[in-house]
């Protein structure tokens, strides 16, 4: 059985004082959801205040990104290690805001996920198509390569141990979300994909739908059979409909 996951992408987003009241209110309101692993992903800046915020709370943290490097000569750039020095469990990897804006390829993207996994640190990799590729009928063609450069350098172990998180590009702030057959037929490729590279164990890995989730959606994503959770940009900063979208997730 995988464990249903709900992560938050604050994006940009918050300051010292919003994130105390919001995390606060959160711990009141999620700790119920016990089947569901809950995690927040603030700005780099409030990750070390965020930990502190969710000490003995069953919420974890997590960051937007992290470097491909150990260390070294690398000006603003942040490491897995230090990641977890500081008290995170998960990073995203390879969102779209990324590959869109600071031109990420899919290789340095499984660079990442490398550097991650070596510092016991989840990447959450996300990959989806845009708007024209769909059009296209490219999707799948899209996913596949974005997968294969992960897969073609993790180990099985590894694979296993990492979440990845389907996010059309087009569902993402747009208010238009994938229709929950539409989100199961990409889900299930992914996990065939990764059957492929890993045979069974590909039934352990987690993996999450991302675009407009809102809490009239979530139910009916969290329903497919391959959609083991979400990961939540928006509506991850309005503390009812993130407790909502957690509430779905438990109840499957
Ligand atoms: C995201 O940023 O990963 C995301 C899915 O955003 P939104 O939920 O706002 O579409």
């Amino acid at each position: 059985m995988r464990r249903p996951l709900v992560v938050g992408n604050w994006k940009m987003n918050g300051c010292y004082a919003e994130n105390k009241v919001r995390l606060n209110t959160m711990r009141g309101q999620l700790e119920q959801y016990s089947n569901v692993q809950k995690v927040v992903c603030p700005p780099f800046v409030y990750i070390s205040e965020t930990v502190k915020l969710l000490e003995a709370s069953e919420i974890n943290c997590g960051s937007q990104d992290v470097s491909e490097h150990a260390d070294g000569a690398f000006t603003g750039e942040i490491s897995a290690s230090m990641l977890t020095d500081i008290g995170c469990i998960f990073a995203i990897v390879g969102h779209s805001e990324r590959r869109q804006y600071h031109h990420e390829t899919n290789q340095q993207i499984a660079a990442k996920a490398v550097a991650a996994l070596k510092a016991d640190l989840t990447p959450i990799v996300c990959v989806g198509e845009s708007q024209q590729q769909r059009e296209a009928e490219e999707t799948l063609a899209v996913i596949g390569e974005q997968l294969a450069a992960v897969t073609d350098v993790l180990d099985q172990k590894d694979i296993t141990k990492t979440v990845i998180a389907y996010e059309p590009v087009w569902a993402i702030g747009t208010g238009l979300t994938a229709t929950p057959d539409q989100a199961q037929e990409v889900h299930a490729f992914i996990r065939r994909q990764l059957a492929k590279a890993i045979g069974n164990a590909a039934e352990e890995i987690r993996l999450l739908y991302g675009g407009s989730v809102k809490p009239d959606n979530a139910a009916s994503l969290f329903a497919q059979k391959d959609i083991d959770g979400a990961l939540v940009g928006g509506a991850s900063l309005v503390t009812d409909d993130f407790a909502a979208i957690v509430e779905a997730a438990d109840s499957v």
